[in-house]
């Protein structure tokens, strides 16, 4: 009976660090999943959902949520599954994540998936022929509240996804173009699982290096010093290199 209890006890311990360890990324795909849920909805004769694409981007790599090719246009949408209160402007650097006042910061997921376009409008040019046409949305799942400032009307909760989505509704490819579009994206999507796992260490110690600048008061562009301001939309931090670095957060 000792014995048993002490396995379990080991179990227990190992599960909880394993947790601790992988928290992060188990939340996201919980997060990654309802979205997918939510956009199979969509009716598949005018929308392909792509979800979880990943694709060499020089020596880096690009995770880009889920895809959705419609005759509508093409819409790329980013999840973020954070909890608490998220604090931002549109055109900050960084937002602000409040939960039970302790303050995280968290890249501005509207210039996170500004880059997942680029890319795909960099890298296809059949995506490129519709880039009037490419909507970014930002996709909350658990936060309890977005006190947001500037241009966000495309960061939304997860009920408001597929009404925004259908709120385009103007022809502009058939459907056979879609699917085009769609077999194009996922010839070159990574499947390999090293390959993925490679790439999710890549950015989760590239987030970690330059948090931990912004944290201790260095500008993760230049190196200076960051320094408080009251600005329109209240305090900021901004680099002591201003005007030469623009660095805010
Ligand atoms: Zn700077």
């Amino acid at each position: 009976m000792k014995i048993l209890i002490s396995i379990l006890m080991i179990a227990f311990i190992v599960g909880m660090i394993y947790l601790r360890i992988n928290l992060p990324a188990i939340k996201g795909k919980i997060g990654e999943k309802g979205v997918a849920m939510t956009l199979s909805f969509l009716p598949k004769n005018e929308y392909i959902v792509l979800n979880n694409l990943m694709y060499k981007n020089g020596s880096r790599s690009t995770q880009i949520d889920h895809v959705v090719i419609s005759v509508y246009g093409i819409f790329v949408i980013e999840t973020k599954n954070y909890k608490g209160w998220i604090f931002g402007n549109s055109s900050r650097e960084y937002w602000t994540q409040n939960i039970w006042g302790n303050k995280y910061m968290l890249y501005n997921p509207l210039f996170q998936n500004r880059n997942h376009i680029k890319f795909l409008t960099t890298r296809f040019s059949e995506i490129k022929k519709y880039v009037t046409h490419l909507y970014s949305i930002i996709v909350f799942i658990r936060a309890s509240k977005l006190h947001l400032t500037g241009d966000c009307d495309n960061v939304l909760w997860l009920n408001e996804l597929n009404p925004y989505i259908k709120s385009h509704n103007s022809t502009i490819m058939t459907i056979e173009e879609c699917h085009n579009i769609a077999s194009i994206l996922q010839t070159f999507n990574i499947v390999d699982k090293n390959e993925r796992k490679t790439h999710n260490v890549n950015v989760r110690s590239a987030i970690h290096f330059r948090n931990e600048k912004i944290n201790n008061g260095i500008c993760p562009l230049c190196g200076g010093e960051l320094i408080k301001r009251y600005g329109k939309y209240g305090d900021f931090f901004g680099c002591s290199n201003y005007p030469r670095c623009r660095y805010t957060c």
